[in-house]
């Protein structure tokens, strides 16, 4: 059985065939899923789906690409819907100095006050960083994160940082870029850092791993991301889809 900690089947490229994508997801052994929502748009679709389904759970939270986007209203709806039943995470939230949308300092500020949300309502938080560890790791240390820790999704950092991050008391998530040729960090890390640390991911429809790299990504390719940890490990898949699908269900808190 295995858990994909980081789904957007809330995104439109799902919208003709998500029945069809949760039906494949199962025949592949991956029965729990969370859908993250990150935007007025992609929220409420995903607290839709997470009720329409069993065991699929919703995380909600704002981009840090549209951070300039985000008003009072936003941030006191997202608290709000933080106390539904199937929701279990505040996220994505983050930095992300890839897009220039939104300006760095609006960006930190929008992530402090998610933030300081989750630790309001005693939430984990869900972690996109993209060419911004430095800033996130320290605003995760002034904030004191640690109070109710995370995932640092679809991670491609050192092993270091990862280290850093765990003593946060974060988990390690590995997507898609595990199983890709030339991804060395991301094979460091699954080979270096301890099972107990490790969540698995799909990312989807992004990030599809090796053999699908390129085409639209989906729940049931978790599966490629839990044979490449296998490997890398020299353990069993069995091992691995035990071990983080039951780190997934004890760090979102649901009763299996
Ligand atoms: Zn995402």
């Amino acid at each position: 059985m295995l858990f994909d900690t980081h789904v957007h089947l809330n995104a439109d490229q799902f919208e003709e065939d998500l029945e069809q994508t949760i039906e494949r997801a199962h025949e592949a052994g991956v029965q729990y899923m969370t859908v993250v929502g990150f935007d007025r748009k992609t929220i409420p679709k995903a607290i839709e789906i997470a009720e329409t389904y069993d065991h699929i759970y919703a995380a909600v939270g704002w981009h840090p690409v549209d951070a300039v986007d985000m008003t009072e209203a936003d941030l006191d709806w997202i608290e709000e819907l933080s106390l539904h039943p199937k929701v279990v995470a505040i996220g994505e939230m983050g930095l992300d100095y890839h897009w220039d949308k939104s300006p760095a300092d609006v960006q930190k500020e929008v992530f402090r006050k998610q933030i300081r949300l989750a630790k309001k309502v005693n939430m984990p938080i869900i972690i996109h960083n993209r060419e911004a560890t430095d800033d996130i790791v320290e605003i995760l240390k002034e904030e004191e994160a640690s109070e109710v820790g995370g995932i640092m999704h679809c991670y491609s950092g050192p092993v270091e940082t990862a280290k850093e991050c765990i003593d946060m008391n974060f988990m390690i998530s590995l997507g898609g870029p595990v199983t890709f040729k030339n991804a060395k960090l991301p094979k460091e890390v699954a080979e270096a850092i301890d099972l107990k640390h490790l969540l698995i991911e799909t990312d989807c429809p992004f990030l599809a791993p090796h053999p699908n790299r390129g085409k639209r990504n989906e729940p049931a390719y978790v599966q490629l991301v839990a044979e490449q940890i296998a490997e890398l490990k020299g353990i069993s898949y069995e091992e691995v889809s035990q071990v983080t699908t039951s780190n997934a269900l004890e760090f979102f808190r649901i009763q299996a």
